[in-house]
């Protein structure tokens, strides 16, 4: 497995839950280094910007009112396949489908309020974390 970088966003309802240091642990606890981190409040520019994948879809302003409903804390992390890794611990996008002990089963109450974001490909990891940090706020340890 090759060393890679993913974006990771615990979102406005799990900060409100205040399990950020929760989610952080479960990231470092597999192996997974925070390598750039910042706490934001979104812009709706920022948040719609961010999920332009999904403007044409029926959810897209309840999502974007939601991701700037409070604020998030943004971080990227490192290490041997961090994109899958990070999608694994997340768990299922609706965490009623979520394997038990992922971060969504454990903090997520709905589709809508799913507690993470984690990107999709390591393509889609590389322009997330360029969209939230300049090269020089991601260090290696
Ligand atoms: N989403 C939603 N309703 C849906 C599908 C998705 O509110 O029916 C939201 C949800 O917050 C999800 C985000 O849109 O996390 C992005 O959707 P995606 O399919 O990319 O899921 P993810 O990669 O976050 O698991």
């Amino acid at each position: 497995m090759a060393l890679e970088r993913t974006l990771s966003i615990i979102k406005p309802d799990a900060v409100k839950k205040n399990v950020i240091g929760e989610i952080l642990s479960r990231f470092e606890k597999a192996g997974l280094k925070i390598v750039a981190a910042k706490m934001k409040q979104l812009t709706k520019e920022e948040a719609e910007g961010f999920y332009a994948v999904h403007k044409e879809r029926g959810f897209f302003n309840d999502l974007v009112a939601f991701m700037i409903s409070g604020p998030v804390m943004i971080q990227a992390l490192e290490g041997e396949g961090a994109v899958l890794k990070n999608r694994d611990l997340m768990g299922a996008t609706n965490p009623k489908e979520a394997a038990p002990g992922t971060i969504r089963a454990d903090f997520a109450d709905s589709i809508d309020a799913n507690a993470v974001h984690g990107s999709d490909s390591l393509e889609n990891a590389a322009n997330e974390i360029k969209y939230f940090f300049n090269d020089s706020d991601v260090v290696s340890h």
